[in-house]
């Protein structure tokens, strides 16, 4: 039995939405399909999730939602239409919706109707039952799944019968509705898989695979054929998009493959995701932009136990959640993403810092980029030498290096500016 995930590009319009539908008869082990909202049409076209945050938007600033909600009707509307479907229904829905949103009702009820009214429709088109995601996923507070939600749909299931999930949402333990991450409906495709303890989780999209690197930076990038669970989810948290950072989780300790597919070329064979990689060597290589540093010293800094702990309370307190650490005998360094606080915090948070904890120094700088190398049995030692060195040839500095702290992946600070050429340059040292 498989379950199938089709992302935003693949539910785009009426067109899209036929061939998912062929490759959903194509074969009857596809048994349940988690779908996205209608995605970008275009390069220019917009999401309609994102169309949806800018109705909560406008209501947040005391207006109605209806100019922009427009754009949603008709979207859906000609959906409908060429898909030969009763539109009245769908009206229906969408008025209550729209009425709901100008209510107040909150960006999460908002974003999620996206993925509400797509399923919808392909519940419809395809005659399939469509399980709204609001009555069996249960999402704890730190956007984790909360175990409740494989009882619900154990209960929810029967067998012999094929359904349509929406993506990217349920609901709070106190029946609040909540979304995870953008993106998130990955996740929920990794939910079903695992409720069904399918034999496969298929995750279609609009490119034939995971590639080494972003093919917009090193245009003639290869299709990874096969990574390991882990090297997925390091590699998508140093920026590879095409499969959600946090979507392994509910299937990490069951083994079921993952098959990222292209909906626009179905006989690719994507790349097959297994919870461990049969090659070695460098699978992949990515960067996450948008990076501010936080350095402190202090001497002696460790020798006061809880320190690093406190350190952390405090970041969290002025909003900053570091995403990498490196730690030296009397220092730390902190990458976190520059939009979670401004100058004028940074500043606070520096004063605070250093009166409280009587630290020698501390600063935060701007504009760094960390690029992840991920693989599968490397020497990560060389591999972080090897990387080094190609940058070092291209004219980029390290600023910092991560290596060992995990056996998959290799971190390395770059400058922002010089995170696209840093790919390039490790790529075609292993690649080239
Ligand atoms: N529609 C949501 C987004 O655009 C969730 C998803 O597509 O997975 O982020």
């Amino acid at each position: 039995m498989i379950v199938c995930k089709f992302g935003g590009s693949s539910l785009a319009d009426a067109s899209q939405m036929k061939k998912v539908k062929a490759i959903l008869d194509s074969n009857p082990e596809r048994i349940a399909v988690v779908v996205s909202a209608p995605g970008k049409r275009s390069k220019d076209d917009e999401k309609v999730t994102d169309l949806l945050y800018r109705c909560n938007s406008l209501v947040q600033k005391g207006q109605s939602c209806r100019p922009v909600f427009n754009e949603i009707v008709k979207r859906f509307s000609s959906i409908a239409t060429e898909l030969r479907l009763d539109g009245k229904e769908l009206s229906e829905m969408l008025d209550d919706i729209r009425v709901s949103i100008d209510a107040g009702h909150g960006a999460d009820y908002a974003a999620s109707r996206g993925e509400f009214l797509s399923a919808y429709i392909m519940a419809k088109y395809l005659g399939w039952e469509m399980i709204d995601a609001s009555d069996v996923i249960v999402i704890n507070s730190d956007s984790t799944v909360n175990e409740a939600t494989y009882q619900k749909l154990a209960e929810r299931i029967e067998s012999g019968k094929r359904y349509v999930i929406p993506g990217f949402y349920g609901e709070t333990e106190q029946g609040m509705l909540k979304t995870f991450s953008r993106g998130g409906s990955d996740i929920t495709g990794a939910i079903i898989a695992r409720a069904l303890n399918a034999d496969l989780y298929e995750n279609w999209t609009d490119v034939s695979g995971i590639y080494r690197a972003d093919p917009r930076i090193v245009e003639n990038a290869s299709v990874i054929p096969s990574m390991s669970y882990k090297e997925v989810r390091e590699l998508s948290d140093v920026g590879a998009s095409v499969f959600h950072e946090e979507a392994i989780a509910p299937i990490y300790h069951t083994g079921i493959p993952i098959n990222v597919r292209n909906t626009n070329k179905p006989d690719d064979q994507g790349t097959m995701i297994l919870p461990q990689s049969e090659t070695r060597g460098v699978s992949g290589i990515s960067a996450r932009k948008g990076l501010s540093r936080i350095s402190l010293r202090k001497l002696m800094l460790f020798k006061k136990s809880g320190m690093r702990h406190s350190l952390l309370t405090m970041l969290h307190i002025f909003g900053i959640r570091p995403c990498f650490s490196l730690f030296g005998i009397d220092s730390i360094v902190w990458f976190f993403e520059t939009k979670q606080a401004s100058e004028s915090v940074c500043q606070a948070m520096c004063d605070r810092l250093l009166k409280d904890f009587g630290l020698d120094m501390i600063t935060v700088d701007h504009g760094y980029a960390i690029v992840g190398i991920a693989g599968n049995g490397m020497d990560e030692a060389v591999t972080a030498a090897e990387a080094v060195l190609a940058l070092k040839d291209a004219g980029i500095e390290a600023s910092s290096i991560n290596s060992g702290a995990s056996d998959t992946t290799v971190l390395i600070a770059v400058g922002e500016n010089q995170a696209d050429e840093a790919v390039k340059a490790i790529y075609s040292r292993f690649f080239s």
